[in-house]
């Protein structure tokens, strides 16, 4: 465990944005270059941020311990004043949430929503139980969100409100990513989403939604998603195809470039204008 850190739970920032109809983004950092360009972008937007690192690239960034150091680390040597919270991304069991926690996150994703209700609420309520004693906010899943969901490839499973309900009330998880027609990776024409069930479950559950796969997402059907209830946006896809574009570029001009710093800089740049867009479009700029 971290015995000193900034950084702070979810929990308040999501609230207060419901209330005030507006959503805080949560960025996928790929390398600690990312979560500078991020931390950089929310500083300068003056945007309360989530910095997540997604369950299946813990090992890759070094691990859990090594990825709460450095966003701590940077948070303070870039003197960081907005509000942060490092948050696990579909978190694939309970074990690795735990794990999360102990090494310093102040928020967590458990993904239970492959598994029937049952185990997916029995699952949470593990969770939230260790979190609530470290002041950690959590997230949980019901239904599936399509394209690929962190490996597991499949269709889009429309969230069930009743499930929904009984799941926070059992729980008392501090966000909800219900479910709605949203897809993880580029969308194949114009997205579908729920409206109608969105406002039954936000009114339901009262308890802040979260919307996965944001990238590729139409403006007005984001802004709609803010108003029936959705306080956080994940992105990931239009940050890795901005870094991409970026690097590929600076690649195609010079065949002979081999210095790392100028290739990977543009990317570093890309990243954080994806940012400062997605926190104006998300209406929290100005709100830390
Ligand atoms: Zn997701």
């Amino acid at each position: 465990m971290i015995t000193t850190t900034r950084l702070v739970p979810m929990k308040e920032m999501l609230e207060t944005a419901k209330k005030e109809h507006y959503a805080v983004g949560q960025f996928n950092i790929n390398s600690f270059q990312w979560a500078e360009a991020m931390l950089e972008a929310a500083e300068e937007e003056q945007s309360p941020i989530i910095v997540a690192s997604s369950d299946r690239l813990v090992d890759y960034l070094g691990g859990f311990k090594t990825i709460a150091t450095m966003i701590n680390r940077i948070v303070e040597e870039k003197n960081i004043s907005v509000p942060v919270a490092l948050h696990l991304d579909h978190g694939k069991s309970v074990e690795r949430c735990k794990e999360a926690i102990d090494a310093g996150y102040t928020s967590v994703m458990i993904d239970g929503s492959h598994f029937p209700i049952e185990e997916n609420i029995e699952m949470t309520k593990q969770v939230t139980d260790y979190a609530r004693k470290y002041g950690v906010s959590v997230e949980a899943e019901v239904g599936t969100v399509g394209g690929n969901e962190d490996g597991l490839i499949g269709g889009i499973n429309y969230a069930d409100p009743q499930e929904c309900l009984r799941l926070v009330q059992e729980t008392g998880v501090d966000a909800l990513a219900a479910a709605l027609g949203s897809v993880h990776g580029p969308y194949q024409g114009e997205p579908k989403l729920g409206y109608d069930v969105m406002l039954e479950i936000s009114e339901l559950t009262n308890v802040p939604l979260v919307l996965h796969g944001g990238s590729g997402i139409p403006l007005h059907q984001i802004h709609k998603a803010i108003d029936l209830g959705h306080a956080k946006i994940n992105v990931n896809t239009e940050c890795l195809q901005a870094w991409t574009k970026a690097v590929r570029q600076v690649l195609d001009n010079d065949k002979e470039l081999y210095d790392a710093k100028a290739i990977l800089t543009p990317g570093k740049e890309a990243v954080k204008e994806t940012v400062k867009t997605k926190i104006r479009e998300f209406k929290s700029d100005q709100k830390a």
